[in-house]
């Protein structure tokens, strides 16, 4: 599985400075990008960032109810 090779409008390589020389293509779950005006080249993972985003969206879900629940018992109790 491998996304053809395509450049970045507007990006600016970190080595030579120039705009709209950088290419990003995408293969075996690995995000590459290179250069073709110097020999810049960079991998990044794709995966992290996913797992990343759909954690916190579980962990708030659950924890927002709970939190409202236990407040309002707390402020009804008659004792005291
Ligand atoms: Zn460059």
């Amino acid at each position: 599985m491998a996304t053809p090779k395509r450049f970045i409008a507007g990006a600016i390589c970190p080595r030579c400075a120039e705009m709209d020389r950088i290419r990003a293509w995408e293969q075996n779950g690995v995000r590459y990008r290179d250069c073709v005006s110097c020999d810049f080249f960079e991998q990044l993972p794709i995966e992290d960032d996913g797992q990343a985003e759909l954690e916190t969206r579980v962990n708030r879900e659950h924890e927002a109810p709970q939190a409202d629940d236990f407040q309002t018992v707390k402020i009804l109790d008659p004792k005291g």
